[in-house]
């Protein structure tokens, strides 16, 4: 035991639950962490990743500590300093914008970014260098629900809290495992449950994981049939007479044609193409006519589709026909899988956005920003390049630049044999990030060493709109700068000093509060040192609220912020009515064949983190699952001469994998499903990648993969 002499409050920053973290620091400078019992999304509990942090930063082993370039592939990587590697980057960034245009060169974040320099590269390159080429990893995992909640409720605003949690009595959760991905939102609802025996749980997911064992019911679909499902519930809704007409008729549009669309499939229809029992529909059905409180909460199962948008149409409708929105305990809940994708939202990191929800294909929003940001050039009309729109430019060479920041598209993009290629074309690339473990670097012209968690400040936005501060605790190793310093000391070789003429990242998280003035998003009464104070604010919180709730509310209450929107029933639709949306039930997903009869689904494991490059490091999550697997029904592997733990090749149109089969029956026959966490492997290999086989298909509207939906065929592996 050592006693601690500091102790920091700071926020996790793996996945959307955002959970409070105090630091403690001894007098040696060793770190220790345990759950804030006074931050109000974990109330002192922390998962295993969380309570595992500050292995993360305790060791330097593997860390970027210097800028280096080299000035072709085939030179080995020379360290440099700050000025050199930002110049050059500087300057072949300038020669290929001169030569062809703003467009051939692109930034590809991720929603581990703080806000600060989500903010601040959108700013670069929407308002000064004149392309919308940014994206970020959050479009694989959350961009349907961002059109899902655009189309119905006029912006992307997540209605709930966790505090709905407590006031609901039924769950629907749906194409998501919190039990595993967010687990201490999860234990809130489990500890909900216990108290309150007549609380419900529905968990639909083809396959049967802890969070289906935990539910009252759990409806095994098959993949892709969820509109089906969801469509049917809302017919045995509407026949049963469970729906609310004084809601529909004052506060919605598009009933009618609902309506018409949910009656098109008989409810025996349905249950048959879902795999499920008709009974199980309407009982689902007759516990949400029954409940006080229906949230719904999903993730990956619904918006990583090729119908993902539609997908989450069909749910948000639920709530819609039902009232069940805007009042304690009910709603629809996207559940963010990165700590600050909602952040990144917010200020403009999508391809089609800019900061406070303004859309890039928006003439007014345009020129709101442009003067806010006294921009040199006009900001262009056209969404950017979407994530795998910015793979398949590299690929062809409309992109010649990228610059890759803290995130490892090279385990993550799906079809990512192909967006290997194409990092391999691309005339430059720069990769920013906090170590080695990015399978990017090897790839790179230039490369960046970022400082990690705790060795930066700035904000993020958990699931519940939940702003929170998170401290520079400890100093980065080597020259590693956060990321926001990089970015403005970038924009100022660029030649755009004055507008990026920072020195805190609380000067850039105000400037950002300020273009939020009059918006739905409006968090001008945050500020850094307003968060230092309160821990965590959710928005929008305006200067003129803040003013209100400092004159007559305790400081000590942090009861601040804007727990639940819409609870006046006016949306943010241009007549304020929410709009219902009818939705074909198709699923578009590759077909299976005789070739490829199997559907593979890809996903978490409980201990670990997107790509490893965090969780990797840390032995103790390592022991959960120490290596990928893939989970096959005995029947298909019986047919397929498969045993347990044999080593199998996964085949897909696009590629393949091996690693050793286990079998299971908790997922249905023709089903199978590998961890998306892995990459290389000892050896370089890159067989282990569960992306080596995920289609490159994605939804029209979100452009988020269907990773959720490979056609594939399982063997014995055989050495050729
Ligand atoms: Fe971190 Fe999420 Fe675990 Fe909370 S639930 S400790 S935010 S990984």
């Amino acid at each position: 035991m050592h006693t601690p002499t500091t102790q920091h409050r700071t926020t996790c920053c793996y996945c959307g639950v955002g959970c409070g973290i105090l630091v403690n620091q001894d007098a040696n400078g060793r770190l220790t962490v345990e759950g804030d019992p006074q931050h109000p999304s974990n109330r002192g509990l922390l998962c295993s990743k969380g309570m595992n942090l500050h292995y993360t930063v305790m060791d330097s082993s593997d860390r970027l500590l210097y800028p280096q370039m080299r000035l072709n592939r085939s030179m080995p990587m020379q360290r440099v300093g700050w000025d050199a590697a930002l110049e050059r980057t500087a300057a072949v960034f300038r020669t290929l914008i001169q030569k062809y245009g703003p467009d051939a060169v692109a930034f590809y974040v991720s929603g581990q970014c703080l806000t600060e320099e989500y903010y601040l590269v959108s700013k670069l390159i929407k308002g000064f260098i004149g392309s919308n080429n940014i994206d970020t990893n959050s479009r694989l995992c959350m961009s349907s629900a961002v059109v899902g909640y655009k189309l119905t409720l006029g912006e992307d605003a997540v209605p709930v809290c966790y505090d709905d949690i407590e006031s609901a009595d039924l769950f629907v959760v749906a194409g998501a495992n919190p039990a595993w991905c967010h687990p201490i939102l999860w234990r809130r609802i489990e500890a909900h449950k216990a108290a309150n025996p007549h609380v419900r749980i529905v968990c639909i997911d083809p396959r049967r994981t802890d969070t289906a064992r935990s539910a009252d019911l759990h409806l095994p679909i098959r993949p892709g049939t969820d509109i089906v499902l969801n469509n049917a519930i809302g017919r045995v809704l509407i026949e049963q007479g469970w729906v609310d007409h004084d809601f529909i008729t004052s506060h919605t549009d598009g009933f009618a044609a609902y309506a018409t669309q949910v009656m098109q499939r008989t409810v025996a229809d349905a249950a048959d193409l879902c795999g499920i029992e008709p009974a199980q529909i309407e009982q689902v059905a007759r516990w949400i006519g029954q409940s006080t409180g229906f949230l719904s909460l999903w993730t990956m199962g619904l918006n990583q589709s090729v119908v993902g948008v539609n997908k989450n149409l069909s749910l948000i409708s639920l709530h819609l026909i039902t009232g069940r929105i805007g009042t304690p305990g009910n709603g629809p809940f996207s559940l963010t899988g990165q700590p600050n994708a909602m952040g990144g939202r917010e200020v403009g990191g999508l391809a089609n956005s800019l900061p406070a929800h303004r859309e890039v294909t928006n003439a007014a929003h345009r020129a709101e920003m442009e003067a806010f940001w006294q921009s040199p050039v006009k900001i262009a009309p056209k969404p950017g390049l979407t994530a795998t729109e910015l793979f398949d430019a590299l690929h062809d060479g409309r992109v010649k630049a990228v610059w890759i920041i803290n995130t490892n598209p090279l385990v993550s993009m799906p079809d990512v044999n192909r967006a290997e290629e194409a990092l391999r074309k691309a005339r430059f690339v720069v990769v920013q990030d906090v170590s080695n473990r990015a399978d990017t670097v090897p790839l790179a012209d230039v490369v960046l060493p970022a400082a990690a968690w705790l060795e930066k400040e700035g904000t993020m936005t958990n699931a519940e709109r939940r702003v929170t501060y998170l401290p520079k605790v400890i100093d980065a190793p080597g020259e590693a700068l956060p990321d926001v310093e990089i970015i403005w000391r970038f924009a100022q070789k660029m030649g755009f000093g004055s507008q990026f003429n920072y020195a805190t990242a609380a000067d850039v998280y105000d400037e950002y509060a300020r273009s939020t003035a009059g918006t739905n998003v409006d968090v001008t009464g945050i500020s850094h040192a307003l968060l230092r104070d309160r821990r965590s604010i959710q928005w929008p919180y305006s200067a003129a609220a803040r003013a209100v709730t400092e004159s007559v509310d305790d400081a000590d209450t942090g009861a601040v912020g804007t727990p639940r929107l819409f609870t006046d029933r006016q949306f943010y639709t241009p007549n304020r009515r929410a709009q219902l949306q009818a939705v074909l039930d198709e699923n578009t997903s590759e077909p299976t064949d005789p070739d490829f009869p199997l559907v593979l689904t890809t996903g978490r494991v409980r201990d670990q983190w997107h790509t490893m490059t965090k969780t990797g490091r840390v032995a103790k999550l390592m022991q959960h699952v120490p290596q990928p697997f893939l989970h096959i029904h005995p029947a298909d592997a019986q047919v397929r001469g498969i045993r347990e733990g044999q080593l199998v090749q996964v085949r897909s149109r696009r590629g393949e994998v091996r690693v050793n089969a286990q079998l299971s029956d908790d997922l249905r026959p023709g089903l199978c499903f590998l961890p998306m966490h892995w990459g290389k492997q000892p050896g370089n290999s890159t067989l282990n990648r569960a992306n080596n086989l995920t289609s490159s298909l994605v939804d029209p509207r979100s452009k988020e993969p269907d990773f959720k939906f490979a056609a594939v065929e399982v063997v014995p592996y055989r050495k050729p």
